[in-house]
């Protein structure tokens, strides 16, 4: 077998994997031992990452260029050739006539450094416009914005090591044990070496990460800044400042603490919904600690005020001075896996290359030199949610898509799609042919991914690594960077920019290592300087952090050590930032308080994760999350269907209680997008956000939607699920997909294991007719003669079920579905139903005598679900805080990735209550 190292696609962790392949197939993957961020870690999501290089899991891989010959018609197969020679034509003509800001370039934080570069390059370079902008904008444009307010430029200060030496780690808006999974195991390991350490959790919802602190403050969603501002109050009050700091490093104490002095400990709880005393314990911590290292991530950064969160979070470390030491700093966490490297070659429509400013003439100067063209434009380009609503307005005529799924991901998804629809030639480069937005592509380029690119990242804490090919591409899949620089050449050709009298082209890469030496040379002499490194200087000494300027032997940790920032005099600035409430307020008709998030096993839009059985193990489908309480005064019953509406549309999801919520707060998983979550209206999660955004970073309020929630008017109800008849799960999920709009509600997941079913769920006012349910039945193959039937024509229940051997292949349930829980529970295990068969088509929703649900899976390793893991807990629980040692010793559970050790460690604990509270009645 042979081994490529590389890193993991996902997250801003940026672990480091070893790729196990031969024959050109990738075969496994673990942790990189040798790598700084993980150290041989990997949680659920990159341990499972070659299964979605699986054959079974990459039918859905784009292969071939796809165009549509009309908007309407179905993709037809082209040539490389035909393809950007067409797309080369038909931008060549659009920017001749209306001019380069008519057409735009939507990228992504997925793509490599070089593929940015690349990109970034086209637009402003050779088009002339700076139209180009990334998802990355829904998740750190605002981190951007702070740090560059307060610090002087776009640079974390801190490194993942600081976990090891803080006192304090203060982690607002991120629950990272499900989001940095890796990271997260640091800091349980830190807490483990140091019981000292603190760790205090801002967040709205009670999330694993916030169960893990020795303080949670459960703030209302949007009241960061007042909660910082009352920190910063006593923190002066107390004079637990330090003045020497503030006076020889920074600027603007004196507004700021005016401003700080109407956030006493009582407003602030009253704003924030806290408690006074839990404030001043904040607030002690933070200011009697040697060392705060605060985490934060899209909690802070996804808000209409996400510059001032950011900002006035970095004002309690320059106040504290709480940088540039061991232990300490703002650090920011980037979502995806190149965030960082986006911003380093600035690809962004408000930035520039090398961490330089578009608004900044002499910068603008600097970077047409490098580049060896007359000027970079100077207009600002349209930021992600304005460039959607300019090809609505017919301003931006077209789009250049890669790597992401706006269709999916973007708020307010009426308008995007609004945009996609209008749009003169939508253009997506894809390594999957089935997102949503390729619904909308009028030409498919088909792009390499994981385990198939080369090129570098750079992950949270500045280091940058090396991605290497592992297997080639399928089909006639290239990398990223090609197809840019192929279409770039055609578009140079036809637009005969003036600097083509001086050199044959701006694009004249021949390798990934050439982009990249190109892009270090931009950044000589700036914060960032990477003149030191090279794809060879990275192979010969592994992963490094930038700085690393040329002579350097290695990067730097930390940054700011001396106190000295990149700013005009040297000072960081103290942002005098006001506090602003979220942008939609809650009234009557929009009671609930909607926060969208990650899940720990899912990633995004769900195109990689989303082909993985095991991974809709923990969660299999989209659900609000309410508070108990307002279960029971709505009169919701767990698991019931509700209607979930914005001011800007709606959807039907299955609801249930959570006491990681208070009332008055919703939360539903960001990961459904129409392609698995159907019904009426069909746009996904999104279709509930808000396109509010901040005015400096220009980053969405994805974070806090009003919502309303009734009970959905939907009684009748289907449920089918089994293995594809023809074993291609992720075909017959495909074929479901286009039933969705047949159904108000309709949901369609993979379940199972090694080998992968699909369950399909659907629900409307009235029965689906005959026809439809044929349908349905043909496609699961429960419509031939050896499919068992019962019909009540009077009740409108039907029950299909098939079995293969001894064993279920596939069940379809209609009218009434509640048999579905024990049924789908007994064709997953391959429970042998030879003696049960009687009881399958029995008309009665009690489950058979003996059947015990296994619960979801919490341990996706080991395969361990909830009520085992109930069980064996209880039946440990005499020996209170060894019974989870001995359940793991015997199960496994937790002791291979440990992505699920925060949920053992809840189940171990309530156990333990229940147990004691048992003891207490008996006696
Ligand atoms: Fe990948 Fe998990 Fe590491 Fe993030 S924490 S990079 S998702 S393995």
């Amino acid at each position: 077998m042979a081994e490529t190292r590389s890193i993991c696609c996902y997250c801003g962790v940026g672990c480091g994997v070893i790729i196990e392949h031969d024959d050109g197939l990738i075969r496994g993957v673990r942790g990189d031992p040798e790598h700084p961020a993980n150290y041989g870690r990997l949680c659920s999501k990159g341990s499972a990452l070659h299964l979605t290089a699986q054959p079974a899991a990459q039918t859905h891989r784009a292969l071939h260029p796809l165009v549509r010959p009309a908007k309407d018609l179905p993709f037809r197969r082209a040539s490389w050739d035909n393809a950007l020679e067409s797309m080369a034509d038909r931008f060549a003509a659009c920017i001749e006539t209306h001019g380069p800001d008519s057409v735009a370039f939507y990228v992504s934080g997925q793509l490599l450094t070089e593929d940015y570069y690349v990109f970034n390059k086209l637009a402003k370079g050779l088009v002339g416009t700076n139209n180009i902008d990334t998802n990355s904008r829904l998740c750190m444009s605002s981190a951007v914005t702070g740090y560059k307010a307060t610090l002087g430029a776009d640079a974390p200060p801190a490194c993942y090591e600081d976990i090891d030496f803080a006192e304090l780690i203060f982690i607002a808006g991120s629950n990272i044990a499900w989001a940095h999974p890796v990271l997260f195991r640091r800091i349980e390991a830190a807490k483990e070496r140091n019981p000292a350490l603190k760790v205090v959790v801002v967040d709205p919802r009670r999330t694993a990460t916030a169960d893990f602190g020795d303080l949670h403050l459960a703030i209302e969603s949007g009241t960061d800044v007042a909660l910082f501002h009352g920190l910063m109050h006593i923190l002066v009050w107390e004079e637990w400042i330090d003045d020497a700091y503030i006076g020889g490093h920074t600027a603007g104490f004196a507004d700021l603490k005016k401003r700080v002095r109407e956030y006493t400990p009582a407003e602030v709880a009253r704003i924030c919904g806290i408690r006074a005393d839990d404030l001043v314990t904040a607030a002690r911590w933070f200011g009697q600690s040697k060392s705060v290292l605060s985490l934060y991530c899209q909690g802070l950064n996804q808000s209409s005020s996400g510059t001032a969160k950011n900002a006035a979070l970095i004002n309690l470390h320059l106040a504290t001075g709480q940088v540039g030491r061991p232990g300490a700093g703002p650090f920011s966490l980037t979502g995806q896996p190149n965030a960082m490297g986006g911003r380093e070659v600035g690809g962004m429509a408000t930035l520039l290359s090398g961490h330089r400013d578009l608004g900044n003439a002499a910068h603008r100067a600097e970077v047409a030199a490098l580049w060896g063209i007359e000027h970079v434009p100077a207009k600002p380009g349209k930021t992600a949610v304005d460039m959607f609503t300019a090809l609505a307005a017919g301003d931006i005529r077209m789009i250049y898509i890669a790597c992401t799924n706006p269709a999916q991901s973007m708020p307010d998804q009426a308008s995007v799609r609004r945009g996609l629809s209008r749009a003169e030639l939508v253009v997506l480069q894809e390594a999957y042919v089935d997102t949503e937005t390729a619904a909308f592509a009028d030409v498919l380029l088909p792009a390499t991914t994981w385990g198939e690119k080369e090129g570098t990242a750079t992950n949270s804490e500045r280091t940058i690594s090396r991605v290497r090919s592992a297997v080639a591409g399928p089909g006639e899949a290239r990398d990223d960077w090609r197809i840019a620089v192929d279409f770039a050449r055609r578009l140079e050709r036809r637009m005969q920019p003036a600097y083509l009298a001086r050199a044959s082209t701006l694009f004249p890469y021949s390798s990934a290592d050439e982009i990249f030496r190109e892009h270090a040379a931009t950044t000589a002499g700036r914060d960032l300087d990477i003149t030191g490194l090279s794809h060879a200087v990275l192979d010969a000494r592994g992963p490094q952090q930038w700085p690393y300027p040329a002579g350097a032997d290695r990067g730097r940790k930390r940054l700011y050590e001396d106190g000295v920032f990149p700013t005009a005099d040297g000072r960081a600035r103290f942002a005098d930032v006001p506090f602003a409430p979220v942008a939609e307020k809650t009234d009557a008709r929009h009671p609930f308080r909607l926060n969208t998030g990650r899940l720990r096993d899912q990633w995004h839009g769900m195109s990689r994760t989303g082909t993985v059985a095991q991974l809709f193990q923990h969660v299999g489908e989209p659900t609000l999350q309410l508070n108990p309480s307002d279960l029971e005064r709505r009169g919701f019953g767990s698991g019931d269907l509700v209607r979930v509406e914005s001011k800007r549309g709606g959807l039907h999801v299955p609801v249930e209680g959570s006491s990681e919520l208070k009332p008055g707060h919703a939360f539903l998983p960001m990961h459904w997008g129409s392609a698995s979550l159907g019904g009426e209206g069909g746009l996904g999660i999104n279709v509930l956000t808000t396109a509010a955004r901040c005015p400096v970073s220009f980053q969405p309020e994805l974070k806090h939607a009003a919502i309303r929630v009734t009970k959905a008017e939907l009684p009748w109800r289907l449920s089918a699920f089994g293995y594809a008849p023809g074993g291609d799960a992720l075909a017959l999920r495909a074929a479901l997909r286009g039933l969705h709009q047949c159904f108000p509600y309709a949901s369609v997941t993979l379940i199972g294991r090694d080998q992968p079913g699909v369950l399909f769920r659907a629900a409307a006012a009235t029965p689906a007719d005959s026809a439809l349910l044929a349908r349905i039945d043909a496609l699961f193959g429960v419509d031939g003669p050896t499919t068992a039937r019962y019909d009540d024509a009077k009740r409108g229940i039907g029950r299909r079920v098939l079995v293969d051997g001894a064993r279920l292949a596939a069940v379809r349930l209609s009218g009434d579905t509640k048999a579905e829980s024990w049924l789908r529970e007994w064709l997953v295990a391959e429970h042998d139903v030879a003696t049960s068969r009687p009881l399958l088509l029995l008309p009665t929703a009690e489950p058979p005598r003996g059947f015990v649900s296994r619960g979801r899976v919490v341990c996706t390793c080991f395969d361990v679900a909830e009520n085992v893991l109930i069980a064996s807990l209880a039946a440990e629980a005499g020996i209170a805080e060894a019974a989870l040692s001995k359940v793991q010793q015997a199960l496994q559970c937790g002791t291979q990735c440990g992505s699920c050790l925060p949920e053992l460690k809840r189940l171990a604990a309530e156990t333990r209550r229940d147990h004691a509270a048992s003891i207490v009645l008996a006696t």
